[in-house]
């Protein structure tokens, strides 16, 4: 790293902490396998209850701290314990919850271009939505701004959906995500794009 790298280090990240997210500590992290090459974004779609936005539940399973008798939904998931490295607001509001140096828990069985676990080379990033609804510009603002960031800190090589390391488990962020209008903000090439995108996005 020379000079004006580690500026910009310390301008936007202070250790894996990015200084435009809220940051909320989760207990729900654990340490990356030792040498691990963080080279995967692995985007996700989250609300709670599913399909009410703008409320505090989401950061709330990620710190533990959900009430799981507030809504019947979340009985459900009780007692589930996962984080994400961030949460994406359908304002556009970032928050982080783990360092991007350890391990979040937000991917679970997965399986992504013959590796398992992906959580130990992934940053997590969850889209404040509905598994093939809509997401918001100001939500594809703020993901793109971060994805290049974390590109600027970390080897990345590939970004994928939930859906495509665990497919037949998971189906976020779904139909309604435009992988095409994320392309285009990064200006990334299709290979960092998962294979069955190929067909809609520009080579
Ligand atoms: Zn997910």
């Amino acid at each position: 790293m020379n000079n004006s790298e580690a500026e910009r280090d310390n301008t936007l990240w202070r250790s894996g902490w990015y200084r435009f997210a809220r940051a909320m500590p989760s207990p729900n992290f654990g340490l990356r396998p030792p040498g691990t090459v963080v080279d995967l974004i692995v985007v996700h779609a989250i609300s709670l209850p599913p399909g009410q936005y703008g409320g505090p539940e989401v950061q709330q399973l990620f710190s533990n701290t959900l009430d799981w008798n507030a809504h019947p939904y979340f009985e459900t998931i009780r007692g589930l314990e996962v984080s994400a490295h961030f949460y994406i607001q359908r304002n556009g509001e970032l928050w982080q919850f783990v360092d991007c140096g350890a391990r979040a828990w937000h991917a679970g069985r997965s399986h992504y271009l013959g590796r398992d676990n992906c959580n130990d080379h992934s940053i997590g990033i969850e889209l404040e939505g509905i598994d093939g609804g809509l997401f918001e510009t100001a939500q594809y603002e703020t993901l793109s701004s971060l994805c290049a960031s974390l590109a600027a800190q970390h080897n990345i090589q590939h970004i994928a959906g939930h859906e495509h390391i665990a497919p037949n488990r998971k189906a976020d962020p779904g139909e309604g995500f435009d992988w095409t209008f994320l392309q285009q903000s990064l200006g990334w090439p299709t290979k960092y794009f998962p294979e069955v995108l190929k067909a809609v996005l520009a080579p």
